[in-house]
């Protein structure tokens, strides 16, 4: 079937739908599923030039599938970036990246911030293969300067971070790499390409969490690293066609699917987060909101011009209490008296899902590495979703007016 040649210059919520739609014989208007492990050759000499990269042609589904590209290119679109590759989940993006760009004796200047696993994955697991790495803050663009070295490779940055929403400059640290002859990359899970575009504010590697809201009705694990041809071509897909990371024609087909209401969701999961983080910071047992759309964030000004204006939709507070134990107890009370709420770590669902990082997500560190993270026992992380706000604030109220 003859693909209709798309215009160009299509907008974000054009290119969400309407990319990537590759029909197969019979003409369907929604994307095929392919559920292959391998593809039929038509003939040996066509076989060998596939395999050895001499002519375009599906072969076996770890080194490509039709789903798995459809998602790539959507999501390339979405980001603005030549091309993108999939991945098994967001780590497995993480891990493609170090392991294309970085090798003994490299060292990755990465915010102290970042998701737990990756702190975890490039501290520790690739310092077993000489890897350096430091461990900077989120928002002090003079640490991450002082931290390059003749052997700086990669900066890695989050933004807004998990579950205190910091934001950081992403144009100043692109500059800081580039003035040091690295990369830039940054995960941009919270935000999405729907409220943030990284490589037009100059960073190099986009990584993503399908699992977040690219699927956004928490049904897969899914990853991807989107980037340039060059480095695609040059460093990831040789690891990749080893390595074995690959997406499963079924994930990314969800996350295909899930792409096409990204935009509007993520603005009406953000409208709710910012009424709720309203709300929140005007109830007498609630000591402190976290949430880049209101005026108090630390970094409101700077979120508003790098998020198209929006907050996103993580929210998190500290309940008022006087020691730690005392604050565990009480953020415990409100958790449990939720009844609309999810009580899991996920976040990018449709269902408003509620957690206790200092026993979660964040379990595993020290009480100081916690302290100093800012991460205290009286926290609450609220995903929001795209629930009535009435019901989400009632649910929450349940437990903060009967706090003893
Ligand atoms: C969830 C998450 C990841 C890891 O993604 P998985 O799909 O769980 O492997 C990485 N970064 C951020 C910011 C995340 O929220």
């Amino acid at each position: 079937m003859t693909k209709k040649q798309l215009p160009d210059h299509l907008h974000l919520d054009t290119l969400a739908v309407r990319t990537a739609v590759d029909k197969s014989q019979y003409g369907e208007n929604s994307e095929a599923l392919y559920l292959t492990s391998s593809f039929v050759q038509p003939d040996a000499a066509t076989a060998a030039r596939r395999f050895a990269g001499e002519e375009e042609g599906y072969t076996y589904s770890r080194f490509g599938n039709p789903t798995v590209t459809g998602m790539e290119q959507r999501l390339a679109a979405l980001e603005g970036t030549e091309t993108c590759i999939g991945t098994s989940s967001g780590m497995a993006a993480i891990m493609l990246m170090c392991m294309g760009l970085l090798k003994a004796g490299d060292h990755v200047i990465c915010s102290q911030s970042v998701f737990g696993s990756t702190i975890k994955l490039i501290g520790g697991e690739f310092a077993k293969f000489g890897v350096e790495s430091s461990f900077v803050s989120q928002t002090d663009v003079g640490e991450w300067k002082a931290a390059v070295k003749p052997n700086t490779k990669l900066l890695f940055a989050e933004t807004p971070t998990n579950p205190l929403t910091d934001v950081c400059d992403i144009r100043a640290l692109a500059d800081v790499a580039h003035a040091a002859g690295a990369l830039l990359a940054v995960d941009n899970c919270f935000c999405s390409p729907a409220l943030q575009q990284p490589v037009k504010l100059g960073a190099d590697l986009i990584i993503h969490s399908g699992t977040k809201y690219l699927d956004g009705q928490g049904r897969v694990i899914a990853g991807a690293l989107c980037t340039t041809k060059k480095l695609i071509d040059e460093k990831f897909m040789p690891v990749m066609r080893s390595a074995g990371l690959t997406l499963s024609a079924f994930n990314a087909w969800v996350v295909l699917k899930g792409m096409e209401t990204l935009s509007i969701r993520m603005k009406a999961q953000s409208d709710n987060a910012l009424q709720l983080a309203s709300w929140l910071e005007a109830q007498p047992q609630v000591a402190r909101v976290y949430y880049p759309g209101l005026a108090s964030h630390p970094q409101h000004a700077l979120a508003m011009q790098q998020q198209c204006g929006i907050g996103g939709a993580v929210v998190s507070f500290d309940v008022k209490a006087g020691d730690p134990t005392q604050a565990r107890e009480r953020a415990f009370h409100v958790i449990d008296s939720t009844q609309v709420c999810s009580i899991t770590t996920n976040l990018g669902d449709t269902k408003t899902t509620i957690c206790h990082p200092a026993s979660t997500s964040h379990g595993r560190i020290t009480e100081l590495q916690r302290q100093a993270a800012g991460i205290g026992q009286g926290l609450i992380r609220v995903a929001v979703g795209l629930e009535n706000m009435e019901d989400l604030k009632a649910d929450l109220a349940r437990g903060l007016d009967t706090l003893s």
